[in-house]
């Protein structure tokens, strides 16, 4: 089955709000193994709402809408529905007295637009809405389904999840499933990521896979549609086995694991423990390795020394090394990990210093330059990045890159 959601609001297409009920909607869709193959807003406009919603009904079996069915002018949702599908709003005494209670019950004074929302289409199956006023409805013509929701997420969601599902669950009317794994990559451009993959990237259904570059991140998504979660695990693993021989240790992760997290595991299993000294990245680091619970079983200290003085005063670089190579140097970088390891008596010591820009840079030393150094026990080492873009840009680039460096050194 086909399926197609359908947002309704101004305020999503001005940008006031994020559209969370469409990815919502999206991951229960997928869940219930119902194909999505479109998603669109429209505003608070009749005519243009109408238009779509008449063109979701020709092309998709399934139109889920989401929004306008409050009691305001601008809820037009109702009245555009029952076009399409040519049937009356038929006053519901039953959805009236609810409403009429909820208003009873907060001892509020219902305003009279509040009983517009007790008409309902001819023949629809009310959705009860048990946090607010506004039912939702699934009806039914031509062979085609469409469900209307509220907008407000905390009425949705319950609304959905108790109400709208069973009742998917048996119009698809069998156990399939579609099922997302995402295989987290880093230190690899996409493009060499594409090439490793080019041929799993042409797999057609039921198992696919997708390339997703986010900043110092590529995601490989494998999506695998069968009859059962077992059967979509398999396909799904099989593929994985095959990206895992090509990329290795280019993997930390999957689905929503992340680097510090990876990290924060092999350093517990490992029992060894950390110290940072931070320049341009200010702290980042440190932050997000105490975004793992339990990194107090590892991280012992995160000193952002920001200026040369601090770099002399707090982690004992040598005011000759700074002088002679300057801050954003392989020298400085390698005597603030070594001496930030020996300062706190972790295993490891960890920096970072460079030039996030805007400004400060030179053409021996332009912006994004960034030196990163992990000092152990036997061994140091150092590495040279140019990263590009904004300042945050660079500033989350080095974060990763001194993850992925401390990753590989475990
Ligand atoms: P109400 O009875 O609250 O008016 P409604 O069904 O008429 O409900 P809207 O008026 O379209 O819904 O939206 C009400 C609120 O619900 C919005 O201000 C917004 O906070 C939230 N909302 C609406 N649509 C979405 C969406 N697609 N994603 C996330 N939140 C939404
Ligand atoms: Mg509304």
């Amino acid at each position: 089955m086909k399926a197609e959601i359908i947002s309704i609001g101004t305020e999503i297409l001005l940008g006031q709000i994020l559209n969370t009920n469409q990815q919502w909607l999206s991951l229960k869709l997928a869940e219930l193994g119902i194909d999505v193959y479109y998603q669109s807003t429209v505003g608070d406009n009749p005519g243009r709402l109408a238009r779509a919603i008449t063109r979701g009904l020709n092309r998709s079996d399934i139109v889920i809408t989401t929004g306008g069915l409050g009691p305001t002018v601008d809820d037009i949702t109702l009245e555009a529905i029952s076009r399409a599908f040519s049937k009356k709003l038929i006053y519901n005494k039953k959805i009236a007295a609810k409403i009429s209670s909820h208003f009873g019950s907060q001892c509020l004074d219902m305003p009279s637009g509040n009983l517009r929302q007790a008409h309902i289409p001819e023949g629809a199956k009310i959705l009860e809405n048990h946090v607010g006023t506004a039912p939702g409805f699934i009806i039914e013509g031509g062979g085609k389904l469409l469900i209307a929701l509220p907008g407000p997420p905390r009425e949705l969601d319950p609304m959905f999840e108790r109400y709208a599902m069973p009742y998917l669950r048996k119009k698809a009317g069998s156990d399939w499933v579609i099922k997302v794994r995402s295989v987290n990559i880093t230190g690899l451009p996409e493009s060499a990521v594409d090439r490793k993959v080019k041929d799993l990237l042409k797999s057609s259904p039921p198992v696919t896979v997708g390339i997703y570059a986010k900043p110092a991140l590529i995601e490989l998504k494998i999506i695998a549609k069968a009859k059962g979660e077992k059967a979509a695990k398999a396909l799904m693993d099989r593929i994985d086995r095959k990206i895992s021989a090509r990329l290795k240790d280019r993997i930390f992760g999957r689905d929503n694991e992340t680097l510090e997290g990876a990290v924060g595991k092999m350093l517990t299993a490992k029992h060894k423990t950390l110290a940072i000294a931070e320049s341009c990245t200010g702290g980042l680091i440190s932050s997000r390795i105490t975004d793992i619970p339990g990194s107090s079983a590892y991280f012992r200290i995160g000193i952002a020394a920001y200026s040369n003085e601090a770099k002399i005063s707090q982690l004992c670089v040598s005011p000759a090394t700074i002088s002679k190579y300057g801050a954003v140097s392989r020298q400085t970088a390698l005597e603030m990990a070594k001496n930030v390891r020996q300062i706190s008596g972790t295993d490891i010591g960890l920096s970072v210093t460079g030039i996030a820009g805007p400004g400060g840079g030179t053409k021996a030393k332009p912006v994004g330059l960034v030196y990163i150094a992990l000092a152990m026990p036997k061994s140091v080492v150092w590495k040279e990045f140019h990263f590009r873009g904004g300042r945050e840009m660079i500033k989350f680039r080095s974060s990763q890159a001194a993850l992925d460096l401390l990753r590989g050194s475990l």
